[in-house]
């Protein structure tokens, strides 16, 4: 299975395991450099403004380490409410 690599080489074995890592630094509500507009998966357009951040609309979650945060390429889905 593909791991998911940060920008800075950090190695994460799933989309989850990015959420606990943002979790365990501490940096959950830490904001966004500049904030994502993200189409989430019910059809909304978001506005990620933190690097662990839940959909208003469906609770889904996405997630992304601090040194990626500034490329939004890196953020990933971890799940409905994770
Ligand atoms: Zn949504």
């Amino acid at each position: 299975m593909a791991k998911i690599v940060s920008k800075c080489g950090c190695e994460f074995d799933n989309n989850q395991a990015v959420a606990d890592r943002v979790r365990e630094k501490g940096v959950e509500n830490e904001p966004m450099p500049t904030p994502a507009k993200i189409k989430c998966v019910c059809n909304q357009t978001i506005e990620m403004t933190t690097l662990l951040y839940k959909c208003p609309h469906c609770q889904m979650t996405y997630a992304v380490t601090p040194c990626s945060a500034s490329d939004h390429d890196y953020i990933v889905k971890a799940g409905i409410d994770y």
